[in-house]
């Protein structure tokens, strides 16, 4: 596969990137048999989380002889300095390498943000650990846009990881702005959590945008991979015909999809909006249950909380039927 380079870092990678939520669904020796497939096809980018939990030590195990062909990310929701420095150190023994190359702050809020670049916050910890060679680059990722507005005018940011599909263009304005910085453009959420059920459209509408430098489908079988890689390969445009089908999915998931925009905050009751619907999108399509309802039981918040006073819908610029939606929520989580 053809190598681009991730903006200032300066690493040559692959277009196409592993997303490492759904390896949580595997096994050690299935995601053995897939990382060898990507190096056979040259694809190098690895992008894993502290808080996916098996993700990171069944990639290490994967990865024993042959890390040297990956550049390997990895993430954090550490806030303090403390924190960071702990999962660093769990991140580098659980991947079994000495040495990770970016290693990202993971989807703080605007609060979280100043925790993390004040006074022993924890970007402390990654520039030591950059000093130290440990990591040897930083990044963030968001989902809101005034996150990632806000990063852009950070020095230290080096790579920016944000969702973008055929339904959620709303980043497009920052991407571009990204891509003038020189900072690399990590696309992730390529099918919208999986509610874009054509892959091979979504892949190539985004690789068709020059402001993405890689994108990380999540992928945990060879023949997803192989689907995937095609997809990423193929350089004509986008025909007529994959354009009508583009709208047709705009129009019909477009009328109950959130994209976590968070214009509809602050929420009367304190609930965050669009992660209910993000661990939702994990309990029903990524089939990940045990993983969405944890997520969901940190929320201090839940959708049994919503008093359906209609607030948030009257700021929800795709009109979104929310109170109707919290009940769905509330009743599939059950709280
Ligand atoms: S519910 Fe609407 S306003 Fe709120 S995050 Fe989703 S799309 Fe944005
Ligand atoms: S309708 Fe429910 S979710 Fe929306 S602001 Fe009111 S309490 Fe919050």
């Amino acid at each position: 596969m053809k190598k681009v380079t991730l903006g200032k870092t300066g690493l040559k990678i692959s277009k196409m990137g592993l997303g490492g939520i759904p390896i949580q669904q595997s096994d050690t020796e299935k995601v053995k048999i897939l990382i060898r497939a990507m190096a056979e096809k040259g694809i190098n980018y690895i992008d894993t989380a502290r808080g996916y939990t098996v993700s990171e030590a069944y990639l290490g195990e994967a990865l024993e002889g042959i890390r040297d062909q990956f550049v390997l990310a990895t993430k954090s929701m550490a806030r303090t300095k403390a924190e960071m420095e702990r999962d660093i150190e769990i991140s580098l023994h659980n991947l079994k390498t000495d040495y990770i190359d970016i290693y990202q702050i993971h989807n703080p809020n605007m609060k979280q943000l100043d925790q993390v670049i004040g006074t022993n916050g924890a970007l402390e910890a990654l520039q030591e650990a950059k000093a130290a060679g440990k990591i040897g680059h930083i990044g963030l990722t968001a989902h809101s846009l005034e996150v990632f507005e806000r990063a852009l005018d950070f020095e230290w940011v080096e790579t920016l990881m944000f969702p973008y599909n055929i339904v959620e263009r709303q980043g497009e304005e920052l991407m571009k702005r990204c891509r003038e910085k020189n900072i690399g453009f990590v696309c992730m959420k390529p099918f919208a959590g999986g509610a874009i059920e054509n892959p091979v459209l979504a892949l190539r509408f985004i690789c068709s945008n020059p402001d993405v430098t890689v994108v990380i489908p999540g992928m945990h079988t060879v023949k997803e991979l192989e689907q995937n890689f095609r997809a990423t390969e193929e350089k004509e445009r986008l025909t007529d015909e994959e354009l009508r089908e583009m709208e047709q999915i705009q129009r019909e998931l477009g009328s109950n999809f959130c994209r976590r925009c968070n214009y509809c905050a602050p929420c009367t009751k304190g609930i965050s909006i669009p992660n209910v619907f993000l661990f939702e999108g994990y309990l029903k399509r990524y089939h990940l249950e045990g993983w969405a309802r944890e997520r969901y039981a940190s929320l201090q918040a839940k959708a049994g909380a919503c008093v359906q006073c209609g607030v948030c819908e009257t700021r929800c610029p795709y009109h979104l039927p929310i109170r109707e939606m919290m009940k769905r929520c509330a009743e599939e989580f059950g709280e």
